[in-house]
């Protein structure tokens, strides 16, 4: 179904209208929202309100600063540095993100950086409805705004508005630590549409509200005090195009277009091409604990220890996007995966070989696409993801003639439909050495069945898709 209402996008950050690779070396705002956010706003036009990104030392009284890109329209606000560091380093990145992904031990309590949380949803609030029109189609985005609708719906807001929550939804016995978890579901009952990646994160919301709230729920829709919320699975995907080979790496250099995307090779980047027969593994995240590089490090130290054949024959190259580098968990995060990446290449380097190659940067998508080309193997494992579109770029981006494999971790939502995976349990550092040593020898026929099924499932749910369908149902309600 067409569209026929504007479309209003809120997300905590509206990113800044240069791409990556102008932005270059820095803090680049690598994430799964943005990408798929971006990619929807392009196809349908409307506004994307959000945080600017920039602190204002002093207490932000005005409006939001509109600018005009054809179709899309960007309007920012300024945080103050106590917002900052209380709404989005305190409550939602120290509390609600290692809550949400299920690690009870980082979650930071506080009823002051709980208060400012609100307190920005309000401004939030009160910011974007002088931009409204009545028959606006608002779409909230993630974790940072669960109570936005409720303060719309206060300030007299009657439009629909639909939410979508781009992490997973924990088992109600974790979600229940929060002392605000009543409130925080009282809230999200307020929109109209509340979309989740999967059945798994469906069923635990579900039952956090029966628990919490004592609704009831039939056919998708939960109803409770007299209104009703319908709730639904939208997997969010890539544009596959974006990804696609053009120009074939290291099987045959001569071939294919030289031009646009994926050109760049990680040969080239780490000057390879001297050594024969070398296998790579790839692994590229953010450096954020839930993606669980760690473990991934002493899977691989365990697969050089067991297999000495490896050893000369394969590199693990490892890119990881700086990401809150101001909060504590990722300080300590960081400086853990440098003294693994430190002892393991300590212990195995020889003579022309160094085992891993660690990169502390972020990369251009259009690099990126070249670099999952040229891996034979991608290490997915983290220890709990709401999605994790690198799978499914990864996947895009291989050719017929010679594809990688995927070993995705079960803990990641991509792993409910893609199957076709080597999926393992990165806790099993054991087994998942294993799997990813039986993925190096994977034969040419299982790898390719593998990744055209892969790539099907990929198409299928790419960010088209799940923007247009998400917004279809909001606005079909
Ligand atoms: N990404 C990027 N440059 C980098 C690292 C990552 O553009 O150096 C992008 C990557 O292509 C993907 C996104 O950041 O689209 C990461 O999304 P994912 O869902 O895997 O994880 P998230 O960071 O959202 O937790």
């Amino acid at each position: 179904m067409a569209l026929n209402r504007r479309l209003i996008v809120v997300s905590n950050r509206v990113p800044p209208s240069e791409s990556f690779e102008e932005q270059g070396r820095g803090e680049a705002s690598a994430g799964g929202l943005v990408t798929a956010v971006r990619a929807a706003m392009e196809q349908s036009g409307g506004l994307w309100f959000g945080w600017s990104g920039r602190t204002s030392r002093r207490r932000v009284t005005m409006g939001p600063t509109v600018r005009v890109f054809g179709r899309l329209q960007h309007a920012t606000m300024d945080l103050s540095g106590d917002e900052v560091s209380q709404f989005y380093l305190g409550y939602s990145n120290r509390t609600l993100w290692p809550l949400l992904h299920s690690f009870p031990s980082h979650v930071d309590i506080r009823r002051q950086t709980y208060l400012s949380y609100r307190r920005v949803n309000r401004r939030f609030a009160s910011s974007l409805l002088p931009l409204l029109s009545r028959d606006d189609l608002i779409w909230v985005q993630d974790f940072h705004l669960f109570h936005l609708g409720y303060e719309l719906r206060r300030m007299g807001w009657r439009g629909k508005v639909g939410f979508f929550l781009h992490v997973p939804f924990p088992p109600a016995e974790i979600f229940n630590i929060l002392p605000w978890s009543h409130d925080t579901l009282q809230a999200l009952l307020e929109y109209d549409l509340v979309g989740l990646h999967n059945e798994r994160y469906m069923h635990n919301l579900i039952d956090s509200l029966d628990i919490e709230l004592g609704g009831e729920s039939h056919d998708d829709t939960y109803y409770y005090e007299g209104s009703s919320t319908r709730l639904g699975v939208f997997p969010i995907g890539i544009d596959p195009g974006t990804f696609r080979p053009k120009k074939t790496h290291r099987s045959n250099d001569s071939q294919g277009d030289c031009n646009g995307h994926g050109t760049r090779s990680l040969v080239d980047e780490l000057s390879l091409a001297s050594t024969p027969d070398l296998q790579l593994i790839l692994g590229v995240d953010r450096l954020d604990y839930t993606k669980g590089i760690p473990n991934r490090l002493r899977i691989f130290e365990r697969m050089l220890e067991r297999y000495s054949n490896l050893r000369n024959k394969l590199i693990y190259i490892q890119i990881s996007s700086p990401s809150r580098t101001r909060v504590p968990e990722y300080v300590q995060e960081k400086e853990l995966v440098e003294r693994l990446v430190g002892q393991i290449n300590g212990r195995f380097s020889e003579a022309g070989w160094v085992p891993i190659r660690y990169l502390y940067r972020s990369y251009a998508q259009s690099d990126l696409a070249g670099f999952y080309r040229d891996a034979d193997v991608c290490l997915v494992t983290p220890l709990r993801d709401g999605m994790n579109l690198v799978a499914k770029e990864f996947v895009a981006a291989q050719g017929e003639d010679s594809p990688g494999v995927l070993v995705l971790s079960r803990f990641a939502g991509a792993a409910s439909t893609m199957r076709d995976a080597v999926i393992v349990n990165p806790y099993d550092i054991d087994g998942t050495a294993e799997a990813t040593y039986q993925a190096l020898r994977m034969p040419l026929e299982e790898r390719r069945r593998r990744n055209r099924k892969l790539l099907s499932v990929v198409e299928k749910h790419s960010s088209r898709n799940w923007s247009q369908t998400f917004t279809a149902t909001l606005q079909a309600l």
